[in-house]
């Protein structure tokens, strides 16, 4: 049996450019990998079985549109073997929440699988099959703090000193990630600004952002944290400012949603702080669940190979 732990992320800054012709938006995406994370389990099997606890376990897919079991198949393709396993999913990431918790267990499927099968397959093509599941899964495997450009899956690790302590305000019911985006376009043409290729500039990393990770410094980065996705997430659903609002009066350094959201991120001064933010989040009715967590902590990666 294979145990594969591997994290959520939170985009400290979210650039997001004009609609491409192709559909995606180019992005300058800076993605943060916590703590808070998944438990993917890879046993012996006949076929592609898969099974999934979790406060959000129902509202999992467990057929073949689940990312860790087309992680399983496309891995045993691309070696030519016939995909025998039993994955298995301890869920803790919240669903359609915006910390991709879909892409974080196909990367960690990735792993589970080439461990299981003893495939030894190198970083790169792992990294290469990531990209072939989603923008969000290289990421996943990679951990830490990377910007990622493209449509999210050309990624560059960056430096960072030290660690961030975090709260993740989880919403009741998701948002879907394609709607989140439409909104977005949405919004920008009704400001009369555009949302095409031509119209929006294209997005870049923020070096004020880059200069506090490095420098470890949580005061400076909760003044940079950014999402161009964030009004389309409140215009879909404007109760989410009620969560930010009342992480911020609870003495959050900064607050954003994550993501396409609902999830609302909150960075705290310390470990300490970030208990008591979650303790007043969870009172303030403003969520279903606040939890405290850290970062960065390194990609998806074996923790029991018994
Ligand atoms: P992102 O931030 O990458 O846009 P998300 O965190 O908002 O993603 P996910 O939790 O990845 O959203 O789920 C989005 C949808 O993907 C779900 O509604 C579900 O139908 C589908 N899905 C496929 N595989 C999984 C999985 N392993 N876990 C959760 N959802 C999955």
């Amino acid at each position: 049996m294979i145990t594969v732990r591997v994290p959520a992320k939170v985009n400290v800054q979210l650039g997001v450019g004009g609609l491409r012709a192709d559909g995606f938006h180019d992005l300058a995406n800076v993605f943060f990998a916590v703590a808070l994370g998944d438990e993917v389990t890879a046993r012996p099997g006949t076929g592609v079985t898969l099974t999934c606890t979790g406060p959000d376990a129902d509202q999992v897919p467990l057929d073949d549109t689940n990312l860790a079991a087309r992680a399983a198949r496309l891995l045993a393709a691309h070696h030519g073997i016939e995909p025998h396993v039993a994955l298995h999913i301890a869920k803790a990431i919240p669903v359609a929440g915006g910390m991709a918790g879909g892409s974080a267990d196909g990367a960690a499927a990735l792993v589970a699988c080439d461990a299981l099968w003893q495939l030894g397959t190198p970083l790169p093509e792992l990294l290469d099959l990531a990209a072939d599941l989603g923008s969000d899964v290289p990421f996943a495997l990679l951990g830490g703090v990377a910007l990622g450009r493209g449509r999210g899956e050309l990624l560059e690790p960056l430096p960072v000193t030290g660690a961030f302590h975090w709260v993740f305000a989880v919403a009741d019911g998701g948002l879907s990630t394609p709607a989140v985006f439409r909104e977005c376009d949405r919004l920008r043409e009704a400001a009369g600004t555009g949302s095409s290729e031509a119209e929006v500039p294209t997005p870049d990393a923020d070096p004020a952002l880059l200069a506090a990770l490095a420098g470890g410094d949580p005061v400076a980065l909760a003044a940079a944290l950014a999402n161009d996705l964030q009004a389309a997430a409140l215009s879909l659903r404007p109760q989410l400012a009620d969560c930010l609002a009342a992480g911020l009066a609870a003495g959050a350094l900064g607050a954003l949603v994550s993501g396409s959201g609902p999830t609302c991120a909150f960075l705290a001064k310390d470990a300490a702080g970030a208990e008591q933010l979650a303790a007043a989040l969870t009172a303030s009715g403003t969520c279903r669940a606040a939890h405290p967590t850290y970062g960065p902590v390194p990609g998806a990666r074996v923790v029991d190979g018994a």
